[in-house]
């Protein structure tokens, strides 16, 4: 499928690459230029010593990072409790855990690389059209507030034509 990004696009595309035509020694080679290997090799490159390569096939970022829609949330779009069947509750604890604390590691990718792309901060609201969904949220909201994630609030109205179905636990 033709995908345009319009991040791509107000790219300069001739920017110099610099290809890797001789063997190099390294303590580290990421390899992929994407947000992953990107944040990778800064992080690598800040907070040790080691010499890092970072080895991108195409242009930095003109994967999936080049073409996503431009929203940073902190989500994980998979049910908790099924990753919770494969991982286990404190291995998904602890992903969650490290989810909401990139934001801080965002701030100072952005403050330190200088970066002067603007990154907008709102509070978003979600909403639901199932019981399934609402369940499903919290559920996980419970297990994560035991936790001591927080998490917000899900408000349901009364009015809701499923609202005998929830069950009290849940309410
Ligand atoms: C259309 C779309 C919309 C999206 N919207 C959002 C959004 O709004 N918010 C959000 O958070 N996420 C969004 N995403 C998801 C997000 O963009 C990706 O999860 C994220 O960019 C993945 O980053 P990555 O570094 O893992 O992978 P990539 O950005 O794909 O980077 C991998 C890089 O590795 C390179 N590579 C692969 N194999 C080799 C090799 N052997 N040698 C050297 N280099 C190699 C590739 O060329 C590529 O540049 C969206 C994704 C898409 C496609």
């Amino acid at each position: 499928m033709q995908n345009d990004s319009p991040w791509l696009k107000q790219l300069n595309e001739s920017r110099v690459i610099t290809e890797l035509n001789s063997d190099l020694e390294t303590d580290v080679c990421v390899v992929g230029g994407g947000i992953a290997g990107a944040s990778t090799a800064f992080f690598l490159m800040k907070n040790t010593k080691k010499k890092v390569i970072l080895i991108e096939a195409g242009k930095i970022a003109h994967g999936a990072t080049g073409h996503n829609a431009g929203q940073v949330i902190a989500h994980i779009e998979r049910p908790f409790d099924d990753m919770v069947k494969e991982f286990g509750e404190k291995m998904v604890i602890k992903a969650y855990d490290q989810l909401y604390g990139a934001w801080d590691l965002l701030d100072e990718m952005i403050a330190e690389a200088k970066i002067q792309t603007p990154l907008y901060k709102t509070t978003g609201t979600c909403g639901y059209t199932s019981l399934e969904e609402i369940v499903e949220t919290i559920k996980t909201n419970a297990i994560e507030y035991q936790s001591g994630l927080n998490r917000e609030m899900v408000f349901i109205s009364e009015k809701t034509p499923f609202f005998e179905e929830l069950q009290k636990k849940y309410l």
